[in-house]
């Protein structure tokens, strides 16, 4: 039943009335939004799967209805008018003869309110709420009564604003219809894990589009029917295979082998000059590294651990060994302020053994740019420390070997890819011209996977893991604390200060609006600074409260920076939660304003920023719950888990249990999110099976395999190998 011919359903429930209906884009522009949604091909459409689905197969008789159900209802309009108390709205009475709703509109057209008027026979569909007026619905669809009822239910898809459900599930449905779906693997190969998942691709994905309404929605919702087994392991077999594929293809690769050397090498002598003993975990990452970068095959590994782990000295390390042997290194940082942080701690450490470093950011003046690309194409830069600005065109190498990458999952695949195509040095130094090098590729994340995930999801990357933090932390104390509290918060900061430490004060950002963030910000500092000032009484000397933001002209940043880490403002005010990785051991505190507002994981990054020098550190989770009562479930388990537990790989567990895999994962791959359907902590069985099956499949039916990789990640195949 086509939904365009119907006039009368223009407006979507939205709560806020001020929203404008916008006109449906025209169809060139409609194509184009499908190709915003990645519905490219034929079978990207028959993939894109509903979000849910709405029962309309059946009329609900309003004696029958129960609080809440989107239910459909059918029946005589017996009063239909305008009233303008609070605001203009249509109240439109239904009667379906076994009781009356009102129907409440705040968004009305001449043409809607004339459908709807009195004697009209209407079917409306939405949620029914109860009260005292009796029965309502806001703005439900309505249409006029009779008609055919669909036998299916009705999917609901992902869209974005301008794409109609109707032009998408006609889209869907035609995609679906063209679509090559022949199988694979026969629907028997997952008999093992559920006998009841006997499905052919063609098959699940007919029902998973148009379910018979005698399906149970839970197992549809929670993706547990065998309709979805087949989709899920469909899935996870596509990202085992092309991680596969990739990792068979990076064998064929060649990378210079930077072996170790033994003697007076930078390697020994950045060891000796350490001011610490490196941990067991360092000592044992360190080997894992040493030993890919010793092979003419380039390494491909990701170095986790917590924040504060100490993964800079490992890098360090790893970097003196490539210099050892006569290659050059690159270092890659997400933000220019932690660029800046590894480019001092390693100038700081490699100058005094007779080591160039150069120095390349976006906002540099072109003398000093041009003089530091002169000197890492002559080589006289034996390390390059800076942002993407290292992998721009005009940087060239003399012969890149080590390229390592800070808070990969910041960077897009894009930027890996591109740091990759910059080893390829020229002919000469490669054994083989056939075979340009590569270099080895160490990343480092300080938001950890879990361990076990980690292994068999990224089946095309080793995975190191710094699992002891230094000696010598006091472990940080977390405080989940009312925002009525405020008042003792800035006591505290205040005590802190007089001790001569300092605190950090972050705003969370304001998505929807950079200004509002911004005026938050100067807010809060404003009256963080008057607060301390009272708190000290008078004559006391000033407490100095530095203000960094997102929208901030980078140099100012800088000198803000510059000004804590130096110890000259005691406090400091920021939204910019980017800046994770700053290293200012003597902050000893950090208060997070509206903590419900972040993410379990930036939160413990937020929280490394203290506890980095030997005295007590605490952080101070503020949270506000609004209007409402209290706060959501997902928000106190967060706060929860922060109060109870530092190590960052339980929070990471946690994170996944809150969340789910999938959104879990997406979220460290900076958009380019690889499992759609599948949730790793659900389906490790699916998951244990396609780890087991892609490799026999490959070898015995590369066809098959290469069909299925292609059907399933398309043009994104390519960019996932990264
Ligand atoms: P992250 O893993 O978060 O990048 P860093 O490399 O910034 O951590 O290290 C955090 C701090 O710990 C730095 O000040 C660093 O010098 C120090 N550090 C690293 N390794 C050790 C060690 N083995 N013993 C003592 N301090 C260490
Ligand atoms: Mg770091």
């Amino acid at each position: 039943m086509p939904e365009s011919s119907l006039s009368i359903t223009l407006i979507e429930p939205k709560a806020d009335a001020k929203v404008s209906v916008a006109a449906p884009a025209p169809k060139n522009a409609m194509q184009k939004l499908l190709e915003k949604l990645g519905l490219k091909r034929d079978i990207d459409l028959a993939l894109h799967l509903p979000l849910r689905y709405e029962d309309e197969t059946r009329i609900t008789r309003l004696r029958d209805a129960r609080e809440g159900d989107m239910i459909q209802i059918e029946g005589e309009v017996v009063e239909s008018e305008v009233v303008y108390k609070p605001r203009r709205q249509l109240l439109v009475k239904l009667d379906d003869g076994s009781d009356v709703c009102t129907l409440r509109f705040f968004n009305f057209y001449p043409n809607q309110q004339k459908a709807l008027s009195v004697g009209n026979r209407i079917r409306a569909r939405g949620e029914v709420r109860g009260g005292f007026l009796g029965w309502t619905m806001l703005h439900p669809h309505c249409k006029p009564a009779g008609g055919d009822l669909p036998t299916a239910l009705t999917p609901v898809y992902p869209t974005m604003a301008g794409m109609p459900q109707a032009y998408l599930r006609k889209a869907v449905l035609s995609g679906l219809a063209r679509a090559e779906l022949s199988d694979t693997f026969a629907p028997g190969d997952l008999s093992q894990i559920n006998p009841h998942a006997l499905w052919t691709l063609r098959q699940a994905l007919q029902f998973l589009h148009h379910p018979t309404p005698d399906v149970s929605l839970d197992t549809l919702m929670d993706h547990s029917h065998p309709a979805w087994q087949r989709l899920k392991a469909e899935e996870l077999l596509a990202q085992q295979l092309s991680q596969l594929q990739s990792r068979r293809a990076r064998a064929e690769l060649r990378a210079p082998p930077l072996q170790g050397k033994v003697g007076d090498t930078l390697h020994a002598r950045l060891l000796a000059a350490l001011p610490f003993a490196l941990t067991g975990a360092q000592q044992r990452v360190g080997f894992e590294i040493a030993k890919d970068m010793a092979r003419n095959v380039p390494m491909h590994r990701l170095l986790q651990g917590d924040v504060g782990a100490g993964k800079t000295v490992v890098a360090a390390l790893a970097a003196t060994i490539c210099m050892d042997a006569g290659w050059q290194c690159a270092l890659m940082a997400p933000t220019e302020i932690l660029a800046e942080q590894h480019f001092r701690k390693l100038v700081s450490w490699l100058e005094p053994l007779g080591i160039t470093t150069a120095w390349l950011i976006g906002s540099q003046k072109t003398k000093a740019r041009r003089e530091a690309l002169a000197m890492i194409e002559s080589g006289e830069a034996k390390l390059v420390v800076g942002t993407h600005a290292v992998i721009q065109d005009k940087v060239r190498f003399q012969n890149l070997a080590l390229a390592i990458i800070d808070e990969q999952h910041r960077f897009g695949v894009a930027q890996r890819l591109a740091l990759r195509s910059k080893a390829s040095v020229g002919p000469g130094h490669g054994d083989d011209k056939a075979h340009p090098f590569e270099p080895h590729l160490l990343m480092m994340t300080a938001t950890p996977i879990p361990r076990t995930l980690a292994m068999s999801y990224y089946a095309d990357l080793d995975v190191s893991t710094l699992d002891e933090l230094p000696p010598g932390r006091t472990p940080i104390v977390t405080k989940v604390v009312n925002e009525a509290r405020r008042g003792e918060v800035v006591q505290r900061i205040r005590a802190q200060v007089a001790e001569g430490r300092q605190v950090y004060w972050v705003c969370p950002l304001i998505e929807e609006s950079e200004a509002l963030d911004l005026t938050n910000a100067t807010e809060t500092h404003a009256e963080l600074s008057h607060a301390l000032q009272q708190a000290a009484g008078p004559g006391a000397a000033p407490v100095q409260v530095g203000l960094l933001h997102s929208r901030m002209p980078t140099d100012e940043k800088k000198a803000v920076m510059a000004d804590f880490v130096a110890g000259k403002t005691a406090v400091l005010v920021s939204t910019t939660v980017i800046e994770v990785g700053v290293d200012v051991p003597n902050a000893s505190l950090m208060v997070v304003e509206h903590a419900e507002r972040f993410g379990l994981s930036q939160l413990h990054q937020l929280r490394g920023r203290v506890g980095r020098g030997a005295a007590a550190s605490a952080c101070v989770l503020l949270y506000s719950t609004g209007d409402a009562p209290r706060l959501g479930e997902a928000a106190r388990e967060r706060l929860r888990a922060m109060a109870e537990t530092n190590d960052g790989f339980e929070i990471a567990r946690r994170d996944l249990e809150i969340r789910g895999p999938g959104e879990f994962l997406g979220a460290r791959q900076s958009g380019d999110a690889m499992l759609r359907f599948a949730d790793l902590a659900t389906d490790a069985a699916l998951l244990e099976w396609a780890r087991q099956e892609a490799p026999m499949m490959l070898d015995r039916y590369p066809h098959l395999a290469e069909k299925h990789v292609q059907r399933w990640l398309g043009t994104k195949a390519e960019f996932l190998k990264a």
